[in-house]
């Protein structure tokens, strides 16, 4: 019997994130070792949208460079981690079960919100992965579905790892700013109260329950992740706390 992993949210910044020293990047650096070498992992991405949910096959998947405009370095990296089917199917038959029809998608590589933090979690691309993909119409409250579905997973070596953005506005995201404007910070730390509280039903309904939801995700794509993480594990505690460019939290946190 293999003791549970607990499930984990990251927020991967921009994807210039391997190139800059900052806190975030120490942090998930060290993140790996912290949580251990789990058998697989199950990354939840916002950078991919589907209306249904969607589990790659990729026995190799490729390095996607889903961004434009960053160094050119960034385009040369590549993280060869092995993929995972059998977990994609497993993950598939549990979803299934809990009435959320998946489907199986032949040949999808890994995307910046997959690969960046899990080139700096496990360096060694030696951990295979799989991605889930977020649903484009439906809200907080069917990520957290899913992610109720998926939890028997922790208990057989699987990392459920949704990665996106605690709070996440482009429009005032500022490159070389260092101030946390006031209303990111009140929504992160609410963001962190509700979490350690176990609130669940908060977080599915922070646009209505906090002044600043809406504005710290202008689109939701970025904290579903965050839902899917907190549905798999429950109650949680926070990793990490820093912003960067401004008002973009690179908050993570660990579920159960
Ligand atoms: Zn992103």
């Amino acid at each position: 019997m293999t003791e549970s992993l607990p499930s984990v949210f990251v927020s991967h910044g921009a994807p210039s994130l391997p190139l800059e020293e900052t806190p975030a990047r120490g942090f998930l650096e060290g993140l790996g070792g912290e949580l251990g070498r789990p058998e697989a992992v199950l990354c939840v991405s916002a950078h991919w949208e589907t209306a249904a949910p969607a589990l790659s096959l990729a026995a190799s998947p490729e390095t996607i460079h889903d961004f434009f405009g960053f160094p050119e370095a960034l385009y040369r990296l590549r993280y060869p981690a092995p993929g995972a089917p059998d977990l994609a199917r497993r993950a598939a038959a549990l979803l299934g079960a809990a009435g959320q029809e998946a489907s199986l998608v032949e040949d999808r590589g890994l995307d910046h919100g997959a690969w960046i933090p899990l080139m700096l979690m496990y360096a060694d691309a030696g951990v295979p992965v799989t991605q889930l993909s977020v649903l484009t119409g439906d809200g907080p409250t069917a990520h957290l579905a899913l992610g109720r579905a998926l939890a028997p997973l922790r208990a057989e070596g699987v990392l459920i790892l949704g990665s996106g953005g605690a709070v996440h506005n482009l429009r005032e995201w500022h490159a070389g700013d260092a101030t946390v404007p006031a209303w990111a910070q009140a929504f992160d730390d609410w963001l962190a109260e509700s979490i350690e509280a176990g609130a669940l039903d908060d977080l599915a309904a922070y646009r209505a329950r906090h002044p600043e939801g809406a504005r710290a995700h202008p689109s939701e794509e970025h904290i579903l992740p965050l839902l899917v993480a907190a549905g798999a594990g429950g109650a949680g505690r926070v990793l990490h706390r820093s912003f960067d460019k401004g008002g973009l939290s690179m908050a993570a946190y660990a579920f159960g």
